[in-house]
C-alpha cells in the first residue's frame, strides 16, 4: 500500500469510525426536537394537522381515509413513537396520527 493509499485508507476509516460514534447523539437529537405547531406557516401551508381523521378524505390529492404520518414514506424515526421526525419538516417532530397534504405511500 503507497503512502497516499494508507493516509486515504485511514481518513476514511476515521470518518467511518466517527459515523458509529455519532449515530447514537443523532437518536437522542431527534427526542430532544420541538414538535411541530398546526400554526407553523408551512404547516398551515401543507395542511398539516396532529388529527388525521379531521381530515376529508375526499379533500386529499390520493383520496384515502387510512392516510397519517405514520404510514407516510417520509415519516422517520421508531414504528411506535407517537412523535417521529419527517423530512419535510427538518428539525420539528410530527405526530404520527397526523397528516399533511404531501403525503406518500410507502414503497
Ligand atoms: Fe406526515 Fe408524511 Fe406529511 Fe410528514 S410528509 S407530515 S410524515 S403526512
Amino acid at each position: 500500500m503507497s503512502k497516499i493509499a494508507r493516509r486515504q485508507f485511514m481518513q476514511l476509516s476515521a470518518v467511518a469510525a466517527a459515523g458509529l460514534v455519532v449515530r447514537p447523539g443523532r437518536e437522542a437529537q431527534a427526542q430532544d426536537m420541538p414538535k411541530i405547531e398546526e400554526s407553523d406557516p408551512v404547516a398551515q401551508s401543507l395542511k398539516y394537522t396532529h388529527d388525521a381523521s379531521a381530515v376529508d378524505p375526499a379533500s386529499r390529492a390520493n383520496p384515502a381515509a387510512d392516510q397519517n404520518c405514520a404510514n407516510c414514506a417520509l415519516i422517520q424515526g421508531a414504528d411506535g413513537d407517537a412523535w417521529r421526525p419527517c423530512q419535510i419538516f427538518p428539525g420539528k417532530l410530527v405526530n404520527s396520527a397526523g397528516w399533511c397534504s404531501v403525503w406518500a405511500p410507502k414503497a
